[in-house]
């Protein structure tokens, strides 16, 4: 589960993507990476959920940008 970038709270699942219980600011449900601002890939592996961008690699929880 994303982030959210404002406050890092962990975001709510939400019908239209995310939101965020600490600042109620609603965010889309694509992820994307903060090097190139293209969208990333989402790996989910043991519970962790890590992101992917193929230009840039991993790119951890707390940096994902999710808009
Ligand atoms: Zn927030
Ligand atoms: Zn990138």
């Amino acid at each position: 589960m994303p982030l959210c970038p404002h406050d890092k709270q962990r975001l709510n699942e939400s019908a239209s993507g995310f939101d965020c219980p600490a600042c109620g600011r609603q965010f889309g449900n694509q992820p994307v990476c903060p090097e190139c601002v293209q969208p990333a890939e989402v790996l989910k592996a043991c519970g962790a959920v890590d992101f992917f961008c193929k230009t840039h690699g991993m790119i951890s929880l707390s940096r994902v940008i999710v808009s």
